[in-house]
């Protein structure tokens, strides 16, 4: 997960002037319902975004990497 400053930043790289639209296409903003407090969390694994269950508890995106600790845990805070 990037913050909006870090995305504008890595496609500004020459080697993704061509996917520059497609990359917008494709990187979606993260839904609030998903915020805990005023922030967003990244999975200590994959850095992918963390989501919030109904029991306000934190769990990867990604099903694959999915694991008890990360719930306990967060990653990054953006
Ligand atoms: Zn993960």
């Amino acid at each position: 997960m990037l913050t909006e400053r870090e995305f504008i930043e890595h496609i500004a790289e020459p080697e993704l002037e061509l996917l520059e639209e497609q990359l917008h296409a494709a990187y979606k903003k993260a839904p609030l319902v998903h915020a805990k407090g005023d922030h967003f969390h990244c999975c200590p694994l994959c850095g992918n975004l963390l989501l919030r269950t109904n029991k306000n508890i934190l769990i990867c995106e990604d099903d694959r990497c999915r694991t008890k600790r990360n719930s306990e845990k967060p990653g990054r805070t953006i």
